[in-house]
Formats: structure tokens, sequence, C-alpha cells
């Protein structure tokens, strides 16, 4: 959208150019009008974030021993794969997954 910098009216679009109706003024499309948003949301890192709220498991943490964990589900991409479970031992905090 352009406006005329004399009449301050919307000027019409003709192939690359803006025509202003009532003056007859020409303006050139600026290319760069149109800025496209391309930033990613940040991927936020749930398992950090919602530790407290995670459900737990009874499974020994090849780590140290502990025989309690959290567990998280993870979704692959691709759908034929199998959910991978990761989980965080609630005494080291050492992770691990299973398929
Ligand atoms: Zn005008
Ligand atoms: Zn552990």
């Amino acid at each position: 959208m352009e406006f005329c910098p004399k009449c301050k009216v919307l000027m019409l679009p003709k192939g690359d150019i803006f025509i202003c109706n009532t003056c007859g003024a020409k303006k050139k499309k600026s290319g760069s009008s149109v800025v496209v948003e391309k930033q990613k949301k940040k991927e936020t890192v749930v398992l950090e974030k919602r530790i407290d709220i995670l459900p737990k498991t009874r499974i020994e943490c090849p780590k140290c021993g502990n025989n309690e964990a959290f567990w998280i589900l993870r979704q692959t991409r691709a759908s034929d794969e199998p959910e991978t479970k990761i989980f965080t031992c609630t005494k080291c905090d050492h992770r691990w997954r299973q398929y």
C-alpha cells in the first residue's frame, strides 16, 4: 500500500508502479516493503523447566544406581519411528534414553 505524498490518498498499483488517481503522481514499488518474518520460536527445553511435574518411575540409573527417575516421551519427527523415553535420574540428574 502506498499513499500519495501530495494528496495523502491511496495510490493504485499498476505494473511495478503506484499511480495517484487525484494528481497523477507516480511512485515505484519498493521491493523491500514486504518483510517476511523468518524468526523461529526458540525451542524450549521441556526437561529442565518441567522437572518438578514430570512423572517418576522406578528404574535404575546406569550412573549412580538410584532406583527412581523422571521420564518424558520425546516424539521423533518420522512417524514410523517409535517414541523415545528419556529418563532423568532424580538423584544425580543423569539422562539416558530408552527406545
Ligand atoms: Zn496525489
Ligand atoms: Zn543417577
